[in-house]
């Protein structure tokens, strides 16, 4: 019964530390004042989690730690968190939360959730109510206009938690649209709720854009937030287009709320809460996996951890004046390199790029690896002309990427896929690391 008030003393708590935030002059003095609060993360951390306690004593810097991925994290959740909760236990009443759409269940005080995983793994996430309210502030102070009039806020997710109810206030009036549900109510829902902020995976925002464009769907909101799926450039500017307004985007996930865009359109990450160190693919230094650690996080903490996503680099500075690392776009996950004997690779970038290079380009398109010489390639609604030349160009691009004996096959409508799912369009449907032959 207590929970309330608290939750609001934590909420006005960080919005005091927000206004208070440090200011840096330089990317220098920001990666000292890190390495000051990790250390102090570090040590508070080592009280209360088995793992940290037994990291310190290998390796008091954390750089010298090995990174961590969904598959560690999972391994080592009970030694790493610094509640004592059990991993099996956690699981089950997240799972329990899910099948009854009843999000509002919490273990020990604390909301504990699974996120969507794409790869079969699914990650477990635990917060406390003073991370939540956390969360809170800092989605609010970067993402959400702050208006005198209560905003209604939409958001299509395929699963809710107490993490994303928590931003009910009397600022916001916000409303769960559950992904899994017939997309025809949705919609009729979102018609009568009117939102001021739509909050929706990109292939949702298309969908609804295609609906607006066609009459088929009165809305206005003040601002559109594209989350949970990559957001392909032409996808952007449809849908921007569409509600004559820029795409915001969040970079939100298990590991937490990573970057979002700036009022000049440029996504950053969160710098002042995360630490970001980069794994780059290749020698051209764009292009790198980030492995972060979080100073904030206690619960659960995030140490050096590898996240799957491909994220391309934006070396200029921008002119919003923030020093915060610039993304130009995240390109896929890890799992969507498609991968070649001879340690060959078509990374997503490189086949979107012959995607909308076509003369014709396809309304919609879906490229899966299904063997290490196959792709299937998917196009919709395509006429003859395009198609066959389709075929030339394709085979004309495996060849020049030195691929001429991985063979392809072209379908004239897009592969079935379930209305929860994350929408790919880029897959590799077959594990990493081929060995010489299939
Ligand atoms: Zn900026």
């Amino acid at each position: 019964m207590f929970e309330r008030p608290l939750f609001l003393a934590w909420i006005l708590w960080y919005a005091l530390k927000r206004l208070l935030k440090p200011r840096f002059k330089s990317r220098d003095a920001l990666l000292k004042w890190q390495q000051k609060k990790i250390a102090r993360h570090l040590k508070r951390l080592s009280k209360k989690s088995a793992f940290v306690k037994q990291s310190i004593q290998q390796s008091t810097s954390i750089t010298g730690w090995p990174t961590m991925d969904k598959r560690q994290m999972m391994q080592y959740f009970n030694q790493l968190n610094t509640a004592q909760l059990d991993r099996e236990e956690a699981i089950a009443l997240a799972l329990a939360a899910e099948q009854s759409r009843n999000f509002a269940p919490t273990l020990k005080g604390l909301t504990v959730g699974l996120s969507s995983g794409t790869s079969g793994e699914r990650g477990l996430f635990v917060v406390s109510l003073r991370e939540r309210a956390q969360w809170v502030v800092y989605v609010l102070a970067t993402l959400l206009p702050l208006k005198p009039k209560r905003q209604k806020v939409a958001f299509f997710l395929r699963a809710n938690s107490n993490l994303y109810e928590s931003v009910k206030s009397s600022f916001f009036n916000f409303k769960f649209f559950d992904i899994k549900n017939n997309i025809q109510s949705l919609i009729t829902d979102l018609q009568f709720f009117q939102p001021d902020v739509l909050v929706a995976p990109a292939s949702i925002l298309l969908h609804l854009a295609q609906r607006r464009e066609a009459s088929m769907l009165q809305i206005s909101p003040k601002r559109i937030i594209s989350v949970a799926e990559v957001l392909e450039k032409p996808d952007e500017d449809y849908i921007s287009k569409a509600f004559s307004l820029p795409v915001y985007q969040a970079y939100q996930c298990t590991e937490g709320f990573l970057a979002s865009t700036c009022s000049e359109g440029s996504l950053h990450f969160h710098e002042d809460i995360i630490q970001v160190e980069k794994q780059y693919t290749d020698s051209s230094n764009t292009r790198f996996y980030p492995v972060v650690t979080d100073f904030e996080r206690f619960t659960q903490p995030i140490l050096r951890y590898l996240l799957n996503d491909l994220i391309v680099i934006n070396p200029e500075p921008c002119s919003c004046g923030s020093i915060f690392l610039r993304i130009s776009h995240i390109e896929g996950r890890a799992d969507d390199v498609f991968e070649f004997e001879n340690q060959k690779k078509l990374f997503p970038d490189t086949l979107r790029q012959f995607v909308y290079a076509l003369n014709e380009a396809p309304q919609d398109y879906r490229l899966i690896q299904t063997s290490h010489r196959h792709i299937d390639v998917f196009v919709a609604d395509t006429s003859e002309k395009a198609l066959a030349a389709i075929q030339i160009a394709f085979r004309s691009f495996l060849n020049a990427h030195a691929l001429s004996n991985v063979d392809f096959k072209l379908y004239n409508y897009l592969p079935t896929q379930d209305q929860d799912q994350k929408v790919r369009r880029i897959k590799r449907a077959i594990v990493s690391n081929p060995k010489a032959s299939d």
